[in-house]
């Protein structure tokens, strides 16, 4: 990040929301969202939207619009102009060409079958491409040891990139940078002093620490909410059929996140209004869930919550 691109306002808390425009914003998405606007408001900070259109082919098209909109219909506008991170290409191919000069990337020519079922990656073109082979995407030279971070809410953590997935992909085969590089960029670029966001993406946070060491940046901190799973423990599908957020009104959807969260607003507390407004008085990081959270998407919203808060469960 250059000096200029500090925002003035950079002790300031920052936080965002990216959601991928595949499609409408699901109950998941809606969960991360809440979470990362209270805790930016709780913060005195600002909360933005970003939105994640990085992989054209998997984009559905208006899906970014209408996420954008159901945001709003929840009281979630975003206080800065929304942003495409699709229009910040040229500082992610910067950033990648600064990790190849540097030695710090690699081109690559396996494809998936080349690489083992665990899908580690075994260093195959580390140290050059065979002969015969043709470069396809470009990987992150991962160094060994361990990565150690404290997650606002999980607590301390630690991850080993280098056995956990090994050299990881920054540039596709299909030419396009990976979500890995551009999140790391952009989150810097745009002064996010915390990422809030759901339990799934706990793993890609160790990666994207080593990268923000590759290009000198300071990593944000981190928060990573529980996720959501039905109730026979599963994660939530994605089927629009059984999304809250579908089924639901938006002041139920708006409870069953909130329940979610740990921050059930009184029975009285009725309107997306009067909820939001509730919950940012109330919150509290030590009310929220740490382990996944069960929420009966096919009941009418009141039942069926079954927080687990035991800090040493999994997730
Ligand atoms: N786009 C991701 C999602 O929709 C979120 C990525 C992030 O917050 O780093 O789950």
């Amino acid at each position: 990040m250059r000096p200029s691109e500090k925002s003035a306002s950079q002790d300031r808390y920052r936080g965002r929301f990216a959601p991928s425009p595949t499609g409408e914003l699901h109950f998941g998405s809606l969960v991360a969202a809440v979470g990362s606007y209270l805790q930016a408001r709780a913060s005195d900070g600002e909360w933005t939207i970003r939105i994640e259109d990085l992989d054209p082919p998997r984009e559905v098209p208006g899906a970014a619009d209408r996420q954008v909109e159901t945001l709003a219909a929840f009281g979630l506008l975003s206080d800065l102009p929304v942003q495409r991170q699709s229009r910040f290409s040229a500082r992610h191919h910067a950033a990648l060409d600064r990790l190849v000069q540097a030695g710090l990337a690699f081109p690559c020519a396996c494809t998936r079958k080349d690489l083992p079922p665990d899908g580690v990656y075994p260093g195959t073109c580390r140290a050059g491409i065979a002969a015969g082979k043709s470069a396809r995407s470009i990987r992150f030279r991962v160094t060994p040891g361990c990565v150690r971070f404290t997650d606002a809410l999980l607590g301390p953590q630690e991850q080993t990139p280098a056995l956990e997935c090994g050299d990881f992909v920054i540039r596709r085969a299909d030419g396009l940078v990976a979500y890995q590089l551009a999140v790391v960029v952009d989150d810097a670029a745009a002064g996010i002093t915390q990422v809030v966001r759901g339990a799934d993406l706990l793993d890609s946070t160790g990666r994207q620490i080593l990268l923000a060491q590759a290009l000198s940046l300071t990593p944000p901190g981190y928060l990573h909410l529980p996720l959501v799973v039905d109730a026979a423990g599963r994660k939530l599908s994605k089927s629009q059929r059984d999304d809250p957020v579908r089924r639901h009104p938006a002041a139920t959807a708006l409870r069953l996140a909130l329940r979610a969260l740990g921050h059930e607003p009184p029975a009285g507390t009725r309107s997306v209004t009067a909820q939001l407004a509730w919950a940012r008085a109330e919150w509290n990081i030590a009310a929220l869930p740490q382990g996944p959270v069960a929420i009966d998407v096919q009941g009418d919203g009141q039942r069926d919550y079954t927080p687990e808060r035991n800090a040493n469960q999994s997730i």
